[in-house]
């Protein structure tokens, strides 16, 4: 008889757990539609809380309700950026470093790699070579790199208090999350893939605070296609 009245609570608070997490998830899935759609920020630390503990969960919520296999990252990106904003502003240049994804590189490009990641010598063939040098002359370390397990290499061997990251939607989640200690800002890539992906150059420059008004050759370039993927552009500058 104990047992059986042990199993039987036991099963009610099993259901109102699974009630609970499933509300709890669905409510964050909400918070953060209506921060990516009209802006407004809710209880992010509960959209964060349960994009972190509860990823996997989340994303199959997300896809039996019917959304886009890219939303629960989505959110994570823009309610990371959102939270980090103003703390990554405030932190000196020389502390922040700006990581890219070698998809970005042109596929005749000839930088070879290191532990570090892609040695580019920005010979203008793509958008990093755009990025780079203006990003480097405003106090950033740049780091191109192929995956996610040089981000491992790149905290360890060097000191910084930001990070600034371009990915795709999961990459980039991820690895905001995981880098959450360091004021984390992401851009996602306007073009996804394995290789000639593209990202808003535009808005990259403006993340890392270079003032690309005063820059003629750049403002040419994006007033002509603000998905810049450089190669094209820079012949006709
Ligand atoms: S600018 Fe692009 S193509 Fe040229 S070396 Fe750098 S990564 Fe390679």
């Amino acid at each position: 008889m104990i047992i059986e009245n042990f199993f039987q609570i036991f099963g009610q608070v099993l259901v109102l757990i699974t009630i609970g997490l499933l509300s709890l998830l669905i409510i964050a899935l909400i918070l953060g539609k209506i921060l990516i759609k009209k802006d407004v920020l809710i209880f992010p630390k509960l959209i964060v809380f349960s994009l972190d503990v509860f990823y996997s969960p989340l994303k199959r919520v997300a896809k039996s309700l019917g959304f886009d296999d890219n939303m629960v990252d989505h959110i994570g990106v823009e309610v990371r950026n959102k939270i980090n904003e103003k703390k990554f502003r405030q932190i000196k240049n020389n502390n922040k470093i700006l990581v890219l994804p070698h998809c970005l590189r042109h596929q005749k490009c000839e930088a070879t790699l290191n532990e570090m990641g892609l040695n580019c010598n920005c010979c203008g063939k793509c958008s990093i070579g755009v990025i780079k040098p203006k990003a480097e002359s405003i106090g950033y370390k740049v780091f191109i790199i192929p995956g996610s397990t040089f981000i491992k290499k790149i905290i360890k061997e060097n000191k910084f208090e930001a990070v600034l990251g371009v990915a795709c939607y999961e990459d980039l989640n991820l690895s905001m999350m995981k880098l959450s200690g360091f004021n984390p800002q992401g851009v996602l890539l306007s073009r996804t893939g394995c290789f000639k992906t593209k990202v808003d150059v535009k808005t990259v420059l403006e993340k890392i605070g270079y003032e690309t008004k005063k820059d003629y050759k750049l403002n040419y370039s994006l007033s002509n296609d603000i998905d810049l993927c450089v190669d094209e552009k820079i012949k006709k500058v």
